[in-house]
């Protein structure tokens, strides 16, 4: 068995975190006390259970879930909640302080006294893996806890695991939807550490997921629910080959050997088809072609930026449900045919699908697109000026600084992200200059 240890952080992590179980929960089977209550495909749902779930005494699965922030208030809520009895209760890790959307008190003081705490979990249920193949963590980059906490726990994860996998889900913000101004120091301090400590990340754009929810599903005010449940829909689909068997990106050593061409490039554009909103996906059911379609279609990336002002490093396709495999290569080809500018050629085969015969419930056919794309700079640029807007005043740095921490670290994270954005741009160019020179080169022997 090859076990994935899960962790939430923070209001937003705990809140992804939370629907992300409730969603794989019912995809396996599994009821709100833990048992096995399947449909009749009870090979396909529990043959790779283990990879999320812990065995029970009393045959019950309990998630393999470490619950932490530095307020109760959430954490709570999920305990109370429909599927709050289903997590081991030793593994809700909670402090009273609470991180006041600041990073700092999250990295360096709260979070730093509570850490040893959440450790001593995550280490218990580490040694109860058969062979852990790696972690997946679920936060938010905008607040304190999720952010500033979160990448505290993913480092020490990475000191005592080093040979273990680092998958993150990660929200970035949006002033469409956020709280408050200090969101983007928050999320650029989390990029720097997710640069390094991080081995793949999901980004789930909060100004794209609203723009979802009001442009395409016609939601007037999106509540964190309504991207929430875009976020489930993903994270389930982007799952979906690590849950049930099947070839392609069986595991996140797999799905990081097709994803990553280069270690820091490791920011994933995510998308889904359909797009659904909250109770309505019964309705909607679409063919190969159009799934494919809308698949790519940069109105249904989870990240604010158009996958047309960038070129395509790698990408994956996971398609679920009764559907020709031939079908779905024939379609996928096709769109590559036919966009092939916007796939850097010095990657032959940079585009891989699968297709897995469950799909998610209430629904017959779905697809989940993963997709390194040089585009996602865009992303990074954005949330960098807002950053750069405060701190070239220092606006609001006492906060940091009271907490301990060193304008430095403002000074290096800024320009990790700004190399960050500029990686991406010089491999988006690689081949456009590679070609010029060639061609020039051409021109020249005739001309000679
Ligand atoms: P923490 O508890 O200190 O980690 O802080 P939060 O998780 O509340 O972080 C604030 C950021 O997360 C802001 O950018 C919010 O817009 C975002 N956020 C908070 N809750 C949710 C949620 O349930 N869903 C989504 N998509 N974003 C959230």
């Amino acid at each position: 068995m090859r076990e994935i240890l899960h962790i939430q952080g923070g209001q937003c992590g705990n809140q992804i975190g939370s629907k992300f179980w409730e969603v794989i929960c019912d995809e396996h089977g599994v009821d709100p006390t833990g048992r096995y209550k399947g449909d009749g495909s009870s090979d396909n749902q529990l043959e790779r259970i283990n990879v999320y779930f812990n065995e029970a005494s009393g045959g019950r699965y309990v998630p393999r879930a470490v619950l932490m922030d530095l307020e109760p208030g959430t954490m709570d809520a999920i305990r109370s909640g429909p599927y709050g009895q289903i997590f081991r209760p030793d593994n809700f890790v909670f402090g009273q302080s609470g991180a006041g959307n600041n990073w700092a008190k999250g990295h360096y003081t709260e979070g730093a006294e509570l850490i040893d705490a959440v450790l001593d979990v995550v280490r218990k249920e580490a040694e109860n893996c058969d062979c852990l193949q790696g972690f997946q963590v679920c936060h938010s980059l905008g607040g304190g806890t999720g952010s500033g906490m979160g990448t505290l726990l993913i480092s020490k994860i990475r000191e005592e695991y080093p040979d273990r996998m680092m998958l993150t889900f990660s929200v970035f913000p949006s002033p469409k939807v956020s709280d408050t101004v200090v969101e983007p120091y928050n999320a650029t301090l989390s990029v720097h550490q997710l640069v390094e400590n991080a081995d793949e990340c999901m980004v789930l754009d909060n100004e794209a997921l609203y723009d979802i929810c009001f442009r395409t599903l016609k939601l007037t005010t999106p509540s964190f629910g309504d991207l929430n449940h875009l976020i489930s829909a993903t994270m389930s689909g982007v799952t979906c080959c690590l849950r049930f068997p099947g070839q392609l990106n069986s595991d996140l050593r797999k799905l990081a050997v097709n994803l990553i061409p280069f270690p820091r490039l490791h920011f994933f554009m995510v998308g889904f088809a359909p797009l659904t909103s909250r109770g309505s996906q019964h309705y909607i059911s679409l063919s190969v072609p159009e799934l494919t379609q809308q698949m790519w279609d940069a109105k249904n990336m989870m990240c604010a930026a158009d996958p047309r002002h960038g070129r395509y490093l790698t990408a994956s396709a996971m398609f679920r449900g009764k559907m020709s495999t031939k079908e779905v290569d024939e379609q996928m080809l096709n769109v590559q045919n036919k966009n092939s500018s916007y796939f850097v050629e010095w990657i032959p085969n940079n585009v891989k699908s699968s297709v897995c015969d469950i799909p998610p419930t209430g629904l017959k056919m779905s697809s989940t697109f993963v997709g390194n794309s040089t585009s996602i700079q865009e992303m990074f640029r954005r949330v960098s000026e807002q950053f750069t807007a405060m701190f070239r005043r220092k606006a609001f740095l006492h906060w940091y600084t009271g907490e301990g921490m060193d304008e430095m670290e403002f000074t290096e994270a800024e320009s990790n992200m700004n190399d960050l954005v500029a990686e991406y741009q010089q491999y988006q160019d690689a081949t456009a200059d590679e070609e010029e020179e060639y061609e020039e080169g051409i021109e020249e022997q005739y001309e000679g």
